[in-house]
């Protein structure tokens, strides 16, 4: 009779363990699916071939300042870097591109990305001449291409920002740091170890998430400091502005960190609240941009994508048929059923479309709530611009609806719309980032690398020509328009043969 009950006992527990792993299995897996890992990899045919010298000739050439063309130049390109930019004659025998009625401006960065794991997200950068990422979420994947790029793989150079900090205990931590891929700390020990081992591992930077405590986040500022890591992202919702002013953070994620802040001090604003909120933040403003400045503190811009909240509640549908969205990463797209935080575009999955079945009433409460949020951060806005914070342009790319690569066009023209000349978008597309990142790109003179966008229009008297590409150069790579829709043609069917939801007809 024992030996029944013993077997029985035992064939439970076997079933309890199988049960589990191929559960975590299962989960496993579908997070991969979510993230990408599993869309099939575009490969395109390529005419370029690498060139040790070529030259533009006859272009016009932004200015370092970024503020002016300069027509009539020739630059020449040795070895991927810019031997150099003057008026001169090219020397016989070299490639010379005629670049005449076009103007040339140096490879553009965003400075908020998500890559996860689809890797024909690289391809959409190149061909919308983003030569340069800053990852935000960084991931062992990330930090294996960014080494494939540097030895010749076509896609834009990676800042990795390593898996953001959040302090979480117990089973929560566990499953936060696995279906989120976030750093999941504690104490200072953990936080020590956590940085000594991203720093070895070549990441550039570490970066605080919304749900750090309030000691975690001081602690992280100073071993960071100490490490010599920049720390970059999100305010906690934890912590205040003072401890941010105090601390050793370098760029801020979002302005809408700042939104944040300022919703707290207020006290939480409601639908009713909306008007006394913005008058609040208009009052505070000054002060905050003063700050930034102050404490050296760059802010990255993802406007498009906050201005977007309100519409992707009340019309989604339009606002996805204006997104390029047989472009984006199919797994992401269609979010997963297993963790109520991923990261679903469609109308099913959107994460933020309005609860079912929420009533007329409500819905325009909403509206006056996420109408107002955004106009808070463009009050922001306009106020780090009078003080001269140094802005970021970024998109948060592969948060709906911001699809890689076209996305940075879209918020180019929302900062632009916003307040900021054409000059000064061009420079937080360009020459700000370069300076954050420590990268020889930015600007167009001798001795950077040859990354660089040729353009059909000129920014300068309107910023929509960003998108007007005729050539992308990537070192010693040519990429003309042809190569360019080559890309981006197999990353429409790649993506196509990887999707589980066919896309509506429009
Ligand atoms: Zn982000």
């Amino acid at each position: 009779m024992m030996k029944w009950v013993i077997r029985g006992l035992l064939a439970v527990g076997v079933i309890a363990v199988l049960g589990t792993v191929s559960s975590y299995l299962f989960v496993d897996r579908e997070l991969n699916r979510m993230y990408g890992a599993f869309v099939e990899v575009a490969e395109p045919e390529l005419e370029a071939e690498a060139a040790e010298t070529y030259a533009l000739v006859n272009v016009s050439v932004l200015a370092p300042e970024a503020d002016r063309f300069i027509p009539d130049q020739s630059v020449i390109v040795e070895d991927g870097l810019i031997r150099s930019v003057g008026a001169g004659e090219v020397p016989q025998g070299i490639r010379a591109i005629d670049g005449e009625g076009m103007y040339l401006v140096p490879g553009f960065t965003d400075s908020h990305v998500h890559l996860w794991e689809s890797a024909n997200d690289l391809l959409l950068y190149i061909a919308n001449g983003v030569t340069q990422v800053r990852e935000m979420n960084g991931q062992p994947n990330n930090l294996a291409w960014k080494r494939e790029i540097e030895a010749g793989r076509v896609g834009p150079e990676i800042f990795v920002v390593a898996p953001q900090f959040a302090t979480f205990v117990g089973f929560q931590g566990v499953m936060v740091g696995w279906t989120q891929r976030k750093t999941i700390v504690r104490n200072r020990k953990e936080i020590e170890q956590a940085v000594a081992d991203f720093q070895a591992a070549g990441y550039d930077a570490v970066k605080s998430s919304s749900y750090l405590s309030r000691e975690n986040y001081d602690q992280l500022s100073e071993v960071a400091a100490e490490a010599g890591m920049p720390l970059v992202g999100h305010i906690p919702m934890a912590t205040d502005l003072d401890a941010v002013w105090r601390g050793s953070a370098s760029e801020i994620a979002h302005i809408e960190e700042l939104v944040k802040q300022l919703d707290k001090e207020f006290g939480g604003y409601g639908p009713d609240q909306a008007e006394a909120f913005l008058e609040f933040v208009r009052e505070r403003s000054d002060d905050v941009a003063a700050h930034l400045v102050q404490e050296g503190i760059m802010v990255t811009s993802t406007m498009s994508l906050v201005d977007s909240f309100h519409r992707q509640k009340s019309h989604l549908k339009d606002v996805l048929q204006a997104a390029e969205l047989e472009y984006e990463n199919p797994g992401i797209a269609e979010g997963t059923v297993i963790t109520s935080r991923g990261m679903g575009w469609l109308p099913e999955v959107n994460i933020y479309r309005w609860p079912e079945g929420m009533d007329a009433r409500r819905q325009a409460r909403s509206l006056v709530y996420w109408k107002a949020y955004a106009e808070a951060q463009h009050i922001l806005f306009e106020a780090m611009l009078e003080h001269g914070v140094d802005i970021l342009a970024g998109t948060d790319a592969n948060v709906p609806v911001m699809v890689p690569g076209f996305s940075f066009h879209d918020e180019l023209e929302a900062i632009n719309e916003a307040g900021m000349s054409p000059a000064e978008v061009l420079a937080s597309a360009t020459v700000t980032p370069a300076a954050f990142m420590g990268s020889n790109t930015g600007e167009i003179s001798a001795g950077r690398k040859a990354n660089m966008v040729l353009l059909r229009e000129n920014p300068l008297e309107d910023i929509s020509a960003t998108r007007a590409i005729e050539m992308v150069t990537l070192g010693s790579n040519v990429f003309d328009r042809e190569d360019l829709d080559a890309m981006l043609q197999s990353v429409a069917d790649a993506n196509d043969e990887s999707r589980k939801v066919a896309l509506a007809a429009d």
